[in-house]
């Protein structure tokens, strides 16, 4: 079994700066860093480093070999990455000495996948593989729609939350993924619980407060691993990536939830996104 991650590559540069810069005004940095992210990356990571055989889709401009590098060092293939005419997607991340951030996203290639990459890849995909999808891309519901006429299974991370996006891919999936915050936007935009819209499988991650699945025999919460967190950033994108590898590897929901929720815990204690996530080894290591 596999798994098929239609998926964004972003370049996250980090600016640290004295005070957030006001209108007009030239600021010079304290320090810069630039690191491989995106929710689609991170969740390639994690679900590679959960030892799930995963193949990544997507896209990269001239300047983003380094990144598809990066990701095949991590165990990814990275035969589906396009190489388009425009820029890798770029996170410019302003961070002020309180640890406050501003972001500003450049999609670039993100949103420029060809159809043509994707159908490669769903030609190479087996029955029962799971197909994994995000909005930081364009081709979702194209990818939904092809994956589930191939057999695949269908799992969307709900994130940037996007009401119009969810409700265009909902009839398609498996498994729905969302954090409190995208819950709630999306019983808003549904009038329905997320877990009454009809999919099989609804996981709904409470940071601290662990998570809650809502499956065929009905609700179960598992809470979090307790650990003192320095750095939220990934932690749903690890979750994700750990619970599709263990139904990848055909371990009951359950067990593939108390799973991701430890490698999840143990992310929380890092800096970082997708060079910090931790494989199966550091997990069994990890005493909280
Ligand atoms: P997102 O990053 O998508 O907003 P959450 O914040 O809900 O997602 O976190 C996803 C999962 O990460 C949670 O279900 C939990 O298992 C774990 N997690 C997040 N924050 C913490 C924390 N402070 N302590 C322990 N685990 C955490």
């Amino acid at each position: 079994m596999a798994i098929w991650n239609l998926g964004s590559i972003n370049v996250d540069t980090v600016f640290s700066l004295p005070h957030m810069p006001s209108p007009g005004e030239t600021l010079s940095s304290t320090a810069r860093n630039v690191f491989l992210g995106g929710k689609g990356t991170n969740m390639s990571v994690a679900a590679a480093r959960a030892a799930a055989i995963v193949h990544h889709i997507g896209a990269v401009g001239d300047d983003g070999e380094w990144t598809v590098d990066r990701l095949m060092e991590y165990g990814v293939d990275t035969r589906f990455i396009a190489r388009v005419d425009e820029d890798t997607a770029q996170a410019m991340i302003m961070v002020d000495p309180k640890g406050e951030n501003i972001v500003i996203l450049h999609p670039g290639a993100n949103v420029a996948i060809p159809q043509a990459i994707l159908q490669e890849a769903m030609a190479e995909a087996q029955t029962g593989d799971w197909l994994l999808i995000q909005n930081e891309t364009n081709l979702q519901r194209t990818a939904a729609t092809l994956g589930k006429q191939m057999g695949l299974q269908v799992a969307y991370a709900a994130a940037p939350f996007d009401a119009d996006r969810v409700k265009a891919v909902l009839p398609y999936l498996n498994l729905l993924f969302l954090n409190a915050v995208e819950a709630a936007q999306l019983e808003q935009a549904t009038g329905k619980r997320p877990q009454d819209l009809g999919v099989r499988d609804v996981i709904i991650t409470l940071g601290g407060d662990g998570a809650d699945w809502f499956g065929p025999e009905g609700h179960r919460h598992f809470d979090a691993v307790p650990v003192t967190p320095v750095d939220t950033t990934g932690a749903g994108d690890t979750f994700t990536g750990y619970v599709l590898a263990g139904l990848d590897r055909g371990h009951p929901m359950a067990q593939a939830i108390n799973l991701a929720t430890r490698a999840a815990a143990l992310m929380v204690t890092r800096h970082g996104t997708a060079d910090v996530i931790p494989d199966l080894k550091e997990l069994e290591d990890f005493r909280p």
